[in-house]
C-alpha cells in the first residue's frame, strides 16, 4: 500500500521535471535584461516570422525604438509596442521592456497583440472602422494564443 503511493509520487515527480525540462516554461521566464538588445531584436524577427509563416501573410515592418512618447495615445501598458497603421509597421521599446523587468513570454506576448493589430489592418478592422476598444480587445484576445504558439515553436527548434 505505501509502496504504491510512493510508486505514483515518484513517478509524478519523474513526469514533472521531464515536462519542465521539455517544455519552454524556463526559456520564456528569461529575463530580457539579461538579453543584448542584438538578440531581443534578433528574437523578435524570429517571432513575427514565425507568425508570418503561421497564418501565412506577409511580414509588417519591424523597429525599435522609445515609445515613452506614445503614452499619452496610447493604453498605459501597450507602450512596450506599437503598431504603426499608415507605415504597417510594429515598433517594440526594448529598454522599456527591460526597465520593467519583462521576459521572454511577455515579448511573445507583445509581438502576438501588435501582430494581430497588423492582420486586423489587412481585413480592414482598424481603429478607424471599428473603433479603439473592438482593435484592442481582439488584439488582447489573440496575445496568450499567439504567445503559446511561438513559445511552442521555438521550444521544437532547439
Ligand atoms: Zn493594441
Amino acid at each position: 500500500m505505501g509502496e504504491n503511493i510512493l510508486v505514483i509520487v515518484v513517478g509524478l515527480l519523474i513526469l514533472w521535471v521531464f515536462r519542465y525540462l521539455h517544455t519552454n516554461q524556463h526559456l520564456g521566464r528569461i529575463k530580457l535584461d539579461l538579453m543584448t538588445d542584438a538578440g531581443i531584436q534578433y528574437t523578435s524577427k524570429t517571432m513575427l516570422e514565425f507568425l508570418g509563416e503561421e497564418y501565412k501573410q506577409k511580414l509588417p515592418k519591424l523597429n525599435f525604438g522609445d515609445l515613452s512618447k506614445h503614452k499619452a495615445e496610447y493604453d498605459i501598458d501597450l507602450v512596450f509596442g506599437v503598431y504603426v497603421y499608415d507605415q504597417k509597421m510594429i515598433i517594440l521599446d526594448i529598454d522599456a521592456l527591460k526597465k520593467h523587468g519583462h521576459n521572454i513570454n511577455y515579448l511573445a506576448e507583445i509581438i502576438s497583440h501588435e501582430w494581430k493589430h497588423y492582420v486586423d489592418h489587412l481585413l480592414d478592422i482598424t481603429y478607424e472602422t471599428v473603433g479603439v476598444e473592438m482593435c484592442e480587445q481582439r488584439a488582447h484576445r489573440f496575445a496568450k494564443e499567439g504567445r503559446k504558439l511561438i513559445m511552442k515553436n521555438i521550444e521544437l527548434e532547439q
